[in-house]
C-alpha cells in the first residue's frame, strides 16, 4: 500500500472518536488478519468483526508481531499495550472504508470500474495489457464480491497511476450505491450481466456506475436509458479472429476502452495478436494415448461452459471430442440445461459423473473437456488423464520429511523445541513451498542464514518466529520490518542493531545470542559475555530471546570427546546468562547429528536440518529415516553410435563397441557436476545403471545405455533409490550437504505426499 500517514492524520480520516497524540511514526499500510502482518513496525491493525470472527480478540497477537497502531470499536485495556496507539471509531470496517475514500480522492489519474458476471477477469487482463506501458496502470489483485475486499483493492492502488482497474463482483450483499461512493468510476465496463437464472436489475447497475462519462458493454439488450452516462454497445470482434464467441465479445471491450483512453489503433491492433490466453482461465495439456484435455474447473455458468465448448470444437478440428462433466449435488438443478448445451455441441463422447465416481474409459486420440464445479475431485481425473512426462525435476516426499521430523523429535527430553533450518533454500529443495510444508509438521521456530531468506520466509505466510544467522547492518531495517529475529556475535554488530532499535522506536526486540564453544566461527567467546550482558541489560530496545552455540562434529561417533566439551561450555554460558538475565530464554546447541547422536542433552531448543532430509551418519538411527529428496529427468533422444566414434565435447570417450547412446536434459547447470564425466557417475533407466559417457554438458549428459532397453520418454534417476544422495556424495568427494544445495534453482521441484 502506499499510504504515508501519522496516527493523527489516520485518526481524523477514520473519524476517531478520542483525541491521538501527534506520532513520529507513520503508517503506510493496513493490515486486518493478524497472521497476515508483513511491516508491522508501519502498519495499522484495523479489528474488523466478521460472521466468525471478530478483529478485537487478535489484538494481543498484532501487538506480539509489533503493530503500533489500532483501529476499534471496542474498549481495550490499552495499559496492556505500552507504547501502543488505539483510535476509537463506531465501526469499523466503515473506518477502513472511508480511508479507502481517502485514498481513492489522492488518485491522480481515471478509475475504470469492471463488472459484469462473467468475463471480468479476462477484460481486466486484456486492457491491461492493451493500456501498458503507454500508461501506467494499477489493477485489483483479485475480484471481489465484498465491501472489504473493494476497500482493500482501493488502498492497494497506487494513486500516481494514469489508470486504475477496479473489478468487482455483483452480489446480493454489495450496495452498489456504496461501492460508487468509493470507487467514484471514471469509466464503466460491464461484461455480462445474466447467467442461468441470476440476474441483476437494471437499477443495480446504474447505481454501480452512477457518474461515469461512458459505460461500455456488450449487451444489445440492455440499454440503461435512466443514465446520464454515454452508453456505449461495442460490437464482437469479427469471427475469424478469435474462436470463441466469449474472446471476441471481451477483447472487444477492452479495445474500446483502450481507444478512448488514447492508445492508438494501429498499435492496439499490434498488441491484440498478443493477448495472453486467460479468456476462460482454464489449463490445457497433453494426455496419455495421444489425448489432449482441456480441464476447465472455473465455474458452471452456462455461458463459460458455451466457451469451453467453442474453444474445444476449435482445437478438435477433425479429432473425436469428449466431455466430461462433474456435478455434484448443488449442481443438480443446472443439469439439464448442461445437458442441452452439451447436446447443442454433439461431442462423441458425453460423460456424467457424481462427485468421487471413478473414471475408466479408455480415450484416444480426443479433446477432452473437464468441466464442473467439484474442482478437487475433477483436477484428480485430469491428472490421472494427463501424460507422465515430467521433465527434470526434483520430487521431495513430504510423507517421508514429516517421518523424520517427527523422528528426530521422539528422542529429545519431551517438550524440546524444534527449530528447522531451511537455508540455501532449504537445502536446495524450494524455501517458499518446503516452509509451509514444515510449518505443519510441529516445528516451533525457522532459522535461516540471511534476511532476504527470512524476508522471503515470511512472505511466504510463516507467523512463526524466525532466526536470522547473518545479519549485516544494511539490513537491519528489513530485518525489523519482517520480524526476523537476527542472531548477534559481536560487539559492533549489537552496537549498531541497537542503533536500528533505537532509530525505529522499538523496545524488546528478541535477539540471539551466538556463543563459541569451539567451532571458531561466528560467535561470542565465553569471557566476552559478562560485557555483552551488561549493554544488553541496560538497552531496553533488545531482549535475549535465545542462547545458542554450534557443534563442530556432532557426527564423530567414535571420539565424542570434543562434542561433550562444546555442551559442558555451554551449560556454563547459559548458567552465567541466568544469573543476570531475570527473564526465560531459549537455549539450543544441537544440529541434527547432535539430536541424533546426544539425544539426553536437555536444552530447551534443538535445531534440525539434514535429518529433515532422511540424511544421517549413525547406521542405528538412519534406520528411523526415509529419503526425502530424489531426482529425475527424462530421456529425450536414443541414438546407435558405432565402435570407435566419439561421444560429446573434447572427444573425451571413444566407443569401444557398437553402443546405445541416451541423452538426458540434465548438465551440470542443473548441479550434475561436470566431475562426473566420464564414467566417475550414472543414471539409472529402467532399472539398469547407465554409466556417463564424454562430458557432462550445460545442459545435457549421455549416458551408455545399451543395456536399459531404453526409448524416448523413459524416466532416468539421477538420485533416488539406485543412487541415493550418500552415493552421489561419495561419487563426488564431498557431503551430502553440498550435493543438495548445489541442485540448481532451475531444477523444478515436485512435491509428492
Ligand atoms: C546449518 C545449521 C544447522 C543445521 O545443521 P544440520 O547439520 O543440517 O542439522 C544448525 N545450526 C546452525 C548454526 C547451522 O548453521
Amino acid at each position: 500500500m502506499k499510504l504515508s500517514l501519522s496516527n493523527r492524520q489516520l485518526s481524523e480520516i477514520v473519524g476517531g472518536k478520542n483525541g491521538v497524540g501527534e506520532n513520529v511514526s507513520s503508517v503506510h499500510s493496513i493490515v486486518y488478519d493478524s497472521r497476515r502482518i508483513a511491516t508491522a513496525s508501519t502498519s495499522a491493525f484495523f479489528a474488523l468483526k466478521g460472521v466468525h470472527s471478530d478483529g478485537h480478540t487478535f489484538i494481543d497477537d498484532a501487538y506480539e508481531k509489533g503493530i503500533r497502531t489500532f483501529v476499534v470499536s471496542e474498549n481495550v485495556t490499552e495499559a496492556s499495550f505500552p507504547g501502543a496507539c488505539f483510535i476509537y471509531v463506531d465501526d469499523t470496517l466503515n473506518a477502513l472504508f472511508r480511508l479507502a475514500a481517502y485514498h481513492r480522492r489522492s488518485f491522480k489519474g481515471k478509475v475504470v470500474l469492471i463488472s459484469g458476471k462473467i468475463g471480468k477477469t479476462s477484460v481486466k487482463e486484456w486492457l491491461y495489457t492493451l493500456l501498458a506501458p503507454e500508461l501506467s496502470v494499477s489493477r485489483s489483485p483479485k475480484s471481489y464480491n465484498s465491501n472489504l475486499g473493494i476497500a482493500i483493492s482501493v488502498l492497494e492502488a497506487n494513486p500516481v497511476s494514469d489508470v486504475v482497474l477496479i473489478e468487482v463482483k455483483p452480489h446480493e450483499e454489495l450496495n452498489p450505491a456504496k461501492i460508487n461512493e468509493l470507487l467514484h468510476p471514471d469509466l464503466g465496463i460491464l461484461t455480462t450481466t445474466e447467467v442461468a437464472g441470476t440476474m441483476f436489475p437494471d437499477a443495480y447497475f446504474e447505481a454501480l456506475y452512477k457518474g461515469c462519462t461512458d459505460l461500455f458493454h456488450a449487451e444489445r439488450q440492455r440499454a440503461f436509458l435512466n443514465m446520464k452516462t454515454a452508453v456505449r454497445f461495442v460490437n464482437p470482434l469479427k469471427e475469424e479472429l478469435y474462436p470463441s464467441e466469449a474472446k471476441r465479445k471481451n477483447v472487444a471491450l477492452a479495445h474500446a476502452v483502450a481507444l478512448k483512453m488514447g492508445i492508438s489503433e494501429p498499435k492496439l491492433q499490434e498488441k491484440m495478436k498478443h493477448l495472453p490466453d486467460l479468456a476462460l482461465r482454464m489449463e490445457t495439456f497433453e494426455g496419455k494415448n495421444g489425448n489432449f484435455i482441456i480441464n476447465d474447473l472455473y465455474n458452471l455458468d452456462a455461458d463459460a461452459f458455451r466457451s469451453s465448448l467453442e474453444f474445444q470444437q476449435a482445437l478438435a478440428k477433425r479429432k473425436k471430442r469428449a466431455v466430461i462433466l462433474g456435478l455434484q449435488e448443488t449442481d443438480l438443478p443446472k443439469k439439464q440445461a448442461l445437458e442441452e448445451l452439451i447436446r447443442e455441441f454433439k461431442p462423441d463422447y458425453f460423460f456424467l459423473l457424481n462427485e468421487n465416481e471413478t473414471f475408466t474409459e479408455q480415450l484416444k486420440d480426443t479433446v477432452i473437456l473437464i468441466k464442473g464445479s467439484t474442482s478437487r475431485y475433477l483436477l484428480r481425473i485430469a491428472n490421472q488423464l494427463k501424460e507422465k512426462r515430467h521433465h527434470t525435476h526434483l520430487r521431495i516426499n513430504l510423507k517421508s520429511l514429516r517421518k523424520n521430523i517427527i523422528a528426530h523429535k521422539q528422542v529429545l527430553p519431551e517438550g524440546t523445541k524444534l527449530m528447522a533450518m531451511m537455508k540455501a533454500s532449504g537445502y536446495g529443495s524450494g524455501l517458499d513451498k518446503m516452509v509451509q510444508f514444515v510449518d505443519g509438521y510441529g516445528v516451533d521456530y525457522f532459522g535461516v542464514a540471511f534476511v532476504d531468506e527470512g524476508v522471503a520466509v515470511r512472505n511466504a505466510g510463516i507467523a512463526k518466529p524466525i532466526m536470522v544467522m547473518n545479519t549485516e547492518e544494511d539490513n537491519y531495517e528489513a530485518c525489523i520490518n519482517h520480524r526476523l529475529e537476527p542472531a548477534i556475535f559481536d560487539f559492533q554488530q549489537l552496537d549498531d542493531f541497537i542503533s536500528e532499535c533505537i532509530y525505529q522506536g522499538v523496545y524488546d526486540y528478541p535477539i540471539h545470542l551466538k556463543i563459541d564453544t569451539g567451532m571458531r566461527r561466528l560467535g561470542f567467546e565465553p569471557d566476552q559475555l559478562g560485557a555483552v550482558l551488561e549493554i544488553i541489560q541496560s538497552q531496553p530496545e533488545v531482549r535475549i530471546k535465545s542462547v545458542y552455540s554450534h557443534l563442530a562434529e556432532s557426527d564423530n561417533l567414535r571420539d565424542r570427546r570434543f562434542t561433550e566439551h562444546q555442551i559442558r561450555q555451554f551449560a556454563l554460558a547459559v548458567n552465567k546468562i541466568r544469573q543476570v538475565i531475570d527473564y526465560p530464554f531459549e537455549q539450543h546447541i544441537l544440529n541434527s547429528p547432535g539430536i541424533e547422536n546426544y539425544p539426553t542433552v536437555d536444552f530447551s531448543m534443538a535445531r534440525l536440518g539434514i535429518g529433515m532430509y532422511g540424511i544421517s551418519a549413525n547406521p542405528s538411527f538412519k534406520r528411523k529415516l526415509e529419503p526425502v529428496i530424489s531426482w529425475y529427468s527424462v530421456v529425450s533422444q536414443v541414438k546407435r553410435v558405432a565402435a570407435g566414434q566419439s561421444v560429446g565435447y573434447s572427444r573425451s570417450y571413444y566407443c569401444k563397441t557398437d553402443t546405445i547412446v541416451a541423452v538426458v536434459p540434465v548438465g551440470y547447470a542443473d548441479g550434475l557436476r561436470r566431475s562426473l564425466s566420464n564414467g566417475a557417475g550414472y543414471l539409472t533407466i529402467n532399472g539398469t545403471k547407465c554409466p556417463i559417457i564424454g562430458k557432462v554438458c550445460m545442459d545435457m549428459v549421455m549416458v551408455d545405455a545399451t543395456n536399459a532397453k531404453v526409448k524416448v520418454g523413459d524416466e532416468a534417476e539421477i538420485i533416488g533409490p539406485n543412487c541415493p544422495l550418500e552415493k552421489m556424495a561419495e561419487l563426488l568427494g564431498t557431503i551430502p550437504y553440498e550435493v543438495m544445495t548445489s541442485i540448481s534453482e532451475r531444477v523444478h521441484k515436485v512435491y509428492v505426499e
